[in-house]
């Protein structure tokens, strides 16, 4: 019997979305992934027709322009691409923004900015990291000084998803320098960056620019950008949430909700990555027959589906915890952990399997096993989510 990945959270309507989301995937954004990968971004204009159809903030309320489902809802999405190695359109970032407006910004935060980024007219960038500051964000130097009704913002962000397409960005700032944690807000920076599809992009908010898109091992087509502010005025409402020193208690807050994200997305792309795998080796012939047949081989993907598996049962443990609104921080780390840790593994397993294919980037478990790299280490490294769990022993 052959192995079947259904989900334990899913139902008819999830199914359609998921339906409607691979159609849009593998007829707009498949094709153009070369090109976006080659460029370093996938442009406005997918965006905007993700968002037209859609398949932007599904868990945001009606009210504020969004589908008005749950994470189920973001989660067949982040799947269906995950699954087919598609990481150009960060949806996840995109939504992890939404949600920190929607449970901490004030009302007229949510109705400023919420329905434009599910239509994808504002597309959405969390900065935290700093050149000299990134699993200890307690180090970091970028400052937001009141003057008058605005703050001015001084300083650099970079490792930036979306950054170079953003049109918001939820800038983590110093505003009391002496507080440490305390003294730490987030300011909401619209960029004013028209929404083109040319290099150059529009008009950016004066003090404010975007540095290089980053050369990366991996994820190629998602843009991860250098971030600049000299002396960058925005409105003192602005302020996320409308009070000083409360950035590190929002960032805490959605922690479950990002790590959950990477953790079922490496599942789905593990899941991607053995159907490629099966559909391969039973094709490719060496010695007589197909390399499927070798017991190595065999067992490999015996072990592969096997782990595949157990982490379903888990991640749709968590799943379901997240609805229910009982998610920790620590079960999310672990699932970001594990999930994080058994992609790699699995895809280095897959690639051999490949022989000299798997190593050639024409290939999805080549590109899937560059992308996987990075998923041990941004949205905190393995080795600051085994601090979380460590902690809650
Ligand atoms: C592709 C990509 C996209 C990203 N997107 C974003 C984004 O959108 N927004 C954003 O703000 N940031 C983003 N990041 C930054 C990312 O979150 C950081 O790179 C990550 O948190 C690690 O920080 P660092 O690079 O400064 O490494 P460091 O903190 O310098 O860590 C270096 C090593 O030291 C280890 N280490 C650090 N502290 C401890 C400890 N207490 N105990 C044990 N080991 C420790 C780490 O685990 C790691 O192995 C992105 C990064 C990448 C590569």
């Amino acid at each position: 019997m052959p192995l079947s990945f259904t989900r334990s959270w899913s139902n008819e309507e999830l199914e359609a979305l998921r339906a409607t989301a691979a159609r849009f995937i593998e007829t707009e954004m498949q094709p153009q992934d070369a090109a976006a990968r080659q460029r370093g971004h996938v442009g406005h204009a997918l965006w905007r027709r993700a968002g037209a159809l859609g398949l932007l903030c599904t868990d945001i309320p009606e009210a504020y322009g969004g589908g008005g489902g749950d994470f189920r809802h973001e989660a067949v999405i982040h799947e269906e691409m995950a699954r087919r190695g598609l990481t150009g359109l960060s949806n996840s970032v995109h939504s992890i923004v939404a949600h920190y407006l929607l449970n901490h910004g004030t009302e007229a935060q949510k109705r400023q900015y919420l329905p434009r980024m599910a239509r994808g007219e504002l597309v959405g960038a969390i900065a935290m990291t700093e050149p000299g500051a990134g699993s200890d964000l307690q180090g970091v130097r970028t400052r937001a000084t009141r003057d008058g009704d605005s703050y001015v913002i001084e300083g650099s962000k970079t490792f930036i998803t979306n950054g170079y397409l953003a049109g918001l960005i939820l800038v983590v700032c110093k505003t009391d320098p002496s507080q440490g944690a305390r003294g730490t807000s987030i300011l909401i920076v619209e960029t004013e960056r028209g929404p083109k599809d040319d290099e150059e992009g529009g008009m950016h908010r004066a003090g404010f620019q975007v540095g290089r898109v980053l050369d990366k091992m991996g994820m190629k087509a998602q843009d991860t950008s250098e971030l600049f502010f000299d002396g960058v005025r925005v409105p003192a409402d602005s302020l996320l949430g409308g009070r000083e020193g409360q950035g590190f208690f929002q960032l805490m807050g959605d922690l479950p909700y990002e790590r959950l994200i990477i953790g079922l997305s490496a599942l789905a792309c593990m899941e991607g990555a053995y159907e490629a795998t099966l559909a391969y080796v039973r094709e490719r012939q060496a010695f007589g027959k197909p390399i499927a047949e070798f017991q190595n081989t065999r067992f490999k993907l015996a072990e592969v589906a096997t782990q595949i598996q157990v982490g379903r049962a888990f991640i749709d443990r968590c799943v379901e915890q997240l609805v229910a609104g009982q998610l920790d921080t620590a079960t999310a780390s672990m699932a970001k952990l594990w999930g994080s840790e058994a992609q790699g593994r699995v895809l280095d397993e897959l690639v051999q399997l490949h022989g000299g294919y798997g190593f050639m980037n024409e290939y999805l478990v080549t590109r899937m096993y560059a992308d996987a790299r990075v998923q041990r280490i941004y949205g905190g490294t393995s080795e600051i989510m085994k601090e979380v769990i460590a902690r809650a022993l």
